[in-house]
């Protein structure tokens, strides 16, 4: 397996990052996961504008884009497989011990791995912990994941594979790799970005593909809602059969089943050349 460092490709066995890097030291650092169909990326552009924005974000420098589409390039060719995911890592670099960042420049790491097809539907939990809509890092890709972490493995202790959140306010979120959906009477919703969600890719296809809209939703909007569905790079659009112990038979619902096919067949015109 080829990933790129340091300006070129690298065997990953053997490419070494500084253990003063700030992405390890104090997760100081952004990134970008992207969908590759047979070595083609999925809709880079808006992951590569979403980058620049985190970075922004963060204070770190500007991503060189060409760049980091150069090795996109190189490591996928390098690497050749039906369904991938690359992973697009930009640090604050090495610094000192501490939170000041150092004078070196920042790392940019591109790996990929094999991605595997989802099922079509599948369980959520909701977590009691919250999403701060007002933090620093609201809306930010950052690398500081652990509060998904030990979400996610919440999940699947109970036999979920994601977890939802609310903000400080109650409202609903997102999950912890995901944007979340809501069919009420017909109509699709999800949370807006002032709820503090990421500005999820998918969610932004699937809005304007499905037109739904952004309403704020109370958490408990999950135990009445006719059908639920998560949306993310690796998902695409994915039903929710049960939410905490709510079954939702009969899943994927009518319009849940509706947005799955109009996602799958737009989103074939979507990938980057
Ligand atoms: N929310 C969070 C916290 C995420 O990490 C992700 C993706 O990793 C998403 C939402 C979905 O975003 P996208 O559709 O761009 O993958």
């Amino acid at each position: 397996m080829k990933i790129w460092l340091d300006g070129g490709l690298q065997d990953l066995g053997s490419a070494r990052v500084s253990v003063l890097d700030h992405g390890l030291t104090v997760g100081d650092g952004i990134f970008e996961t992207v969908k590759a169909v047979d070595g083609r990326p999925f809709a880079l552009t808006r992951h590569l504008d979403r980058l620049t924005g985190s970075a922004r974000g963060l204070g770190l420098p500007d991503p060189d884009l060409d760049e980091v589409r150069r090795a996109c390039t190189a490591v996928l060719e390098a690497n050749p497989m039906p369904l991938g995911r690359l992973r697009i890592t930009y640090t604050g670099g090495h610094g000192p011990l501490g939170s000041d960042r150092g004078e070196h420049g920042p790392t940019l790491v591109v790996a990929l791995g094999e991605a595997a097809r989802r099922p079509d539907s599948t369980a959520v939990i909701t977590v009691p912990w919250t999403r701060n809509e007002r933090g620093a890092l609201t809306g930010l890709k950052t690398t500081s994941y652990a509060e998904n972490v030990v979400a996610l493995a919440r999940a699947r202790e109970r036999g979920a594979t994601e977890a939802l959140f609310g903000n400080t306010v109650g409202q609903l979120c997102e999950g912890t790799g995901s944007n979340v959906f809501v069919v009420l009477d017909g109509e699709i919703h999800t949370p807006p970005l002032a709820s503090g969600c990421l500005a999820g890719i998918t969610r932004a296809l699937a809005a304007e593909w499905t037109g739904a809209r952004e309403t704020d939703l109370p958490l408990e909007v999950l135990e009445r809602a006719d059908e639920v569905f998560l949306t993310s790079t690796l998902r695409d659009v994915q039903a929710v059969h049960r939410v905490d112990d709510r079954a939702l038979p009969g899943t994927p619902g009518p319009v849940t089943a509706k947005a799955m096919r109009i996602f799958a067949e737009r989103s074939g015109d979507d990938l980057d050349p």
